[in-house]
């Protein structure tokens, strides 16, 4: 008898600087998931490529990909809109692939009350928490943003705090390779749940 095994989808979240694009990132480099590679409508930061950081759409492309039903969710976040493609999520998962997801607590939300029977099987969630002066600390010490964006991320920050315990799992933010080791971790035991056996 062969069983077949679906990916882990681990949603990550936490305010900009927590370092959870970083660990994401590495997670996927490491080989230990796939990433689903948002749209978006903010214009490409210096070093950023199209299909690989993002698909970088219009409003209107944005908006016709709403109304094609193709977002398993969207969210406006710094005035800019983000939309997860349902096409790429379950493509990695079907394969067996852990699929991790760097969005903000609306994103998180809306992909919990998702109804599809693999999402559900399949999903989990963690929020990396960071004390604010050592988040100030770190956007600054980043030095790609201009202050007023700044003071946006640090007013989000503290309204997204106050969400972190919808989530099944907490990382609180210390060191890099310490966080890298717990979020290796998480997944390592994420993927022995029963329920991601067919
Ligand atoms: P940035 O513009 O700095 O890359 O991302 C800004 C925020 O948008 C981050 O909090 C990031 O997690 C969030 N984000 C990125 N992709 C998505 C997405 O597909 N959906 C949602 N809801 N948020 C996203």
């Amino acid at each position: 008898m062969s069983s077949k095994q679906l990916g882990t989808l681990l949603i990550v979240s936490g305010p900009s600087g927590c370092g959870k694009t970083t660990l994401c990132r590495r997670a996927e480099k490491d080989g230990l998931t796939g990433y689903s590679i948002s749209c978006t409508t903010r214009a490409p930061r210096p070093g950023e490529v199209n299909g690989v950081d993002y698909f970088f759409l219009t409003q209107e492309e944005f908006d016709s990909r709403v109304a094609t039903g193709d977002f398993l969710e969207h969210a406006c976040v710094h005035g800019n809109h983000y939309g997860t493609l349902k096409s790429e999520v379950l493509r990695l998962l079907s394969a067996g692939k852990n699929v991790v997801m760097d969005i903000d607590v609306q994103g998180a939300a809306s992909i919990r009350a998702c109804q599809d029977p693999e999402i559900r099987r399949a999903y989990a969630d963690v929020y990396i928490h960071v004390p604010s002066e050592e988040l100030e600390h770190r956007l600054r010490g980043r030095g790609t943003d201009a202050e007023e964006v700044i003071l946006l991320r640090l007013h989000n920050a503290a309204i997204e705090d106050a969400r972190r315990d919808e989530y099944q799992y907490i990382l609180s933010s210390a060191e890099r390779e310490a966080d890298y080791a717990r979020f290796k971790a998480l997944l390592t035991s994420l993927g022995m749940r029963t329920q991601l056996k067919r």
